[in-house]
């Protein structure tokens, strides 16, 4: 009751849900306190978390906050969803996102933007809560959520968790399973926990993840207990810094408190190493061939005949145009074509074929660092939240957002997004942990000594 209030007093001006379902969470809620009465309450028990509209939910409405799925509602639960119902978790509604997950401002959402719960001091300016992610993070911010469920195709958990002074965690990439979640770019795709702690994450991740048969993808391993990692501490830990990060136009007080995270590491024991990451300028570019190249390919189902809205015509090719135009907005079309363009006869080896191969060398770029660190520092992104009005017109602008959290999902190595620290005007910055391949564990231990 709590929360849904919440929800009713205060997202009229945040915009963070799309749907909210107080029925559902209501009768959820009264189950859960004859559990709690009973004494046989599952760990999740009662919790009141955000599902991001990109998880499918069994008769809930789902819209990747597209026109095109405005009224698609599945006949069936993604994995993670099932798991967290499964240990008793409650679902306050559906979160807002960049329309398909692709964009960092959360402003493609067929939906309306999603404003952040931060401003700048002595300013009204409405600011972006970072995205695609964007509603899970402000739902999260504002008290409008306990947890929410976030999707990270190339840093969509980890940019809007650092906008808007959250945690959020992109786990290895096979961790948490893909069915059920609307498909981006699947070779990145990855489910994730934010909250407003690292201890929240921890309990969140830990029912998300998991073996799921239905994707192929998803790794056969044991589920740690992610909470248990949290007071191993960082002695003896090897921190990498790699130097590639710290860029020309990186903004000074972004660099200070890069500097600051380090120390806080050195005074918990750790050893401080400067390593190279040589491919890192590659990222970008070859990550917006690559995801692009998946979303054309992955989007081509939504044809009006199977999924979602119908745009009538006389002939067939003439009903996907009309669906598909009146379906999609401006940046997914334009990823469709860019992405057709890359996998096309001719250009396909000089783009796609050569995006595919510098993804290796940046994969090996950090199996290389992590032979002498445990773990990697840098800042989450570029710049702290900026107002809907400041959001750049070029797209190319937008997408240099993604300059930090890009690499790591084209390795699929885990990485997380920790508040570490206010810019001079008041907004929130965070701090990134990159590591080993499933080794989420060491940057949960790292992460809370900068808590
Ligand atoms: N901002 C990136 C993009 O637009 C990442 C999105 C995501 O991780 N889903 O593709």
């Amino acid at each position: 009751d709590h929360f849904l209030s919440a929800i009713e007093k205060h997202d009229g001006q945040i915009n963070a849900y799309i749907t909210v379902t107080p029925e559902p969470a209501r009768k959820a809620a009264r189950a859960a306190d004859a559990l709690l009465a009973e004494g046989d309450a599952p760990a999740l028990c009662g919790l009141p978390l955000g599902v991001k509209d990109l998880f499918c939910t069994s008769g809930t409405k789902t819209t990747a906050a597209s026109n095109i799925l405005r009224d698609f509602v599945p006949p069936y639960e993604s994995t993670v969803t099932s798991n967290l119902l499964a240990d008793g978790a409650i679902f306050l509604g559906k979160t807002n996102l960049d329309e398909f997950a692709m964009g960092s401002t959360n402003m493609t959402s067929a939906f309306g933007p999603v404003t952040n719960p931060w401003r700048r001091a002595g300013s009204d300016a409405k600011l972006v809560p970072g995205g695609s992610s964007g509603g899970s993070a402000a739902a999260v911010a504002a008290g409008l959520a306990l947890g929410t469920t976030g999707t990270d195709t190339g840093g969509s958990i980890r940019q809007p968790a650092a906008y808007c002074g959250i945690t959020g965690v992109k786990p290895t990439y096979g961790r948490c399973s893909r069915y059920g979640t609307i498909a981006f770019a699947s070779s990145l795709d990855q489910a994730g926990p934010m909250a407003r702690t690292l201890e929240d994450c921890a309990i969140l991740l830990e029912s998300m993840a998991g073996f799921d048969p239905r994707d192929s993808t998803s790794v056969d391993r044991p589920v740690p207990r992610y909470e248990d990692a949290l007071e191993r501490g960082a002695k003896g830990l090897r921190v990498g810094i790699p130097r590639e990060y710290r860029t020309d136009t990186l903004p000074e007080e972004i660099a200070a408190l890069w500097d600051e995270g380090i120390a806080w590491l050195r005074d918990a024991g750790a050893e401080i190493v400067d390593v190279s990451l040589p491919h890192t300028k590659y990222g970008l570019p070859t990550y917006y061939i690559a995801a692009l190249a998946e979303a054309s390919s992955n989007l081509a189902r939504y044809d009006g005949v199977r999924f979602g809205a119908r745009v009538e015509a006389d002939t067939l090719d003439e009903l996907y145009e009309a669906t598909r135009h009146a379906g999609f907005g401006e940046e997914v079309r334009r990823r469709i074509l860019m992405g057709t363009y890359v996998l096309s006869s001719g250009y396909y080896d000089a783009y796609y074929l050569r995006a595919q191969k510098v993804r290796t060398l940046i994969q090996r770029d950090f199996l290389s660092a992590f032979e002498t660190v445990d773990v990697l520092l840098t800042p989450t992104a570029p710049s702290a939240a900026f107002a809907h009005e400041e959001r750049p017109t070029d797209p190319v602008q937008i997408y240099l957002n993604d300059i930090f959290t890009v690499p790591a999902s084209m390795a699929g190595v885990p990485a997380l997004s920790l508040p570490a620290g206010l810019d001079r005007s008041g907004l929130p910055l965070g701090l990134q942990l990159i590591g080993r391949y499933f080794e989420e564990e060491t940057l949960f231990a790292a992460g809370r000594v900068m808590e």
